[in-house]
């Protein structure tokens, strides 16, 4: 797969082997597909903080079958509206029920994971650090 993840790269102008991928060879290419997909769409720099590791996420986490990316978009500054443009370019690119996506607006720069699970899901994390609804944690972030 690593060679392929290459030639995709190739494909895809905003990003390189050198992001954060982890292990670029454990990578899904839809996974990165589905990063320029956004990339090209919000017309903002997206930046990886991790994507393939083997540890330091929940139980099956997506990350450790190269699934999933957790993310920053210019740099976490418009987050509520960058949220609402994401979900727009998912919407429009069919994809909103194949993604898991959740929201970490307390993050030190306030981001995103996203996961080609193949199925829908989606979650926020709050300032006490649980897991909420995403519609309602964005709402509460947007207004505090
Ligand atoms: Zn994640």
């Amino acid at each position: 797969m690593k060679i392929i993840n290459k030639q995709i790269l190739k494909l895809c102008p905003n990003f390189s082997p050198l992001e954060n991928w982890g292990d670029l060879s454990k990578i899904n290419p839809a996974l990165i597909v589905l990063l320029q997909t956004l990339r090209t769409g919000l017309g903002k720099s997206i930046y990886i903080n991790n994507a393939f590791e083997t540890g330091g996420h929940s139980d099956k986490s997506q990350h450790y079958i190269g699934n999933a990316a957790d993310f920053t978009v210019d740099r976490g500054r418009n987050f509520v509206s960058i949220y609402q443009n994401i979900m727009l370019i998912l919407e429009s690119v069919e994809m909103d029920h194949q993604v898991g996506f959740g929201a970490y607006p307390y993050w030190k720069t306030s981001g995103f994971h996203i996961d080609v699970r193949s199925e829908r899901a989606r979650w926020a994390m709050d300032k006490q650090g649980d897991y909420v609804g995403i519609d309602i944690a964005m709402h509460d972030f947007k207004y505090a």
